[in-house]
């Protein structure tokens, strides 16, 4: 999709640091990150948001596999990680293309503020 930062960085326009790709998912180094991991797990498909995963199960399906995948490869199997996902305003998402926080490699508090 046209002005999305994710769909640039699926079609290779924008740079980033991938860790895992196959042909439905890609996952990426946040550019910022908020912990010593922290990586975003994203489907190739443009989708704005959580509302519209209920379309998408296997799609949905392949990103908490990668993101397992990822998690292990990464070295956060021992002690443990958290995944996320913000959706709209409340959730301060703002890159609207569905995409997954995988945070880990220090002790993450909750509730979340
Ligand atoms: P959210 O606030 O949940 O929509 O998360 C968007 C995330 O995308 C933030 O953590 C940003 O740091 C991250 N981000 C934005 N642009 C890029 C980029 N070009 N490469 C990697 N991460 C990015």
């Amino acid at each position: 999709m046209a002005d999305c930062i994710f769909c640039g960085i699926v079609e290779g326009t924008v740079p980033s640091e991938k860790v895992y790709e196959n042909d439905k998912v890609l996952a990426f180094r946040d550019i910022n990150p908020a912990a010593p991991v922290h990586v975003l797990i994203i489907p190739k498909k443009h989708i704005p948001s959580l509302l519209e995963a209920e379309e998408e199960p296997e799609l949905m399906g392949e990103i908490i596999a990668a993101a397992s995948k990822v998690a292990k490869e990464l070295g956060l199997a021992e002690k443990g990680f958290r995944l996320v996902n913000n959706c709209g305003d409340h959730g301060l998402q703002t890159v609207y293309h569905i995409h997954f926080h995988l945070v880990g490699g220090r002790q993450l508090s909750w509730p979340p503020g």
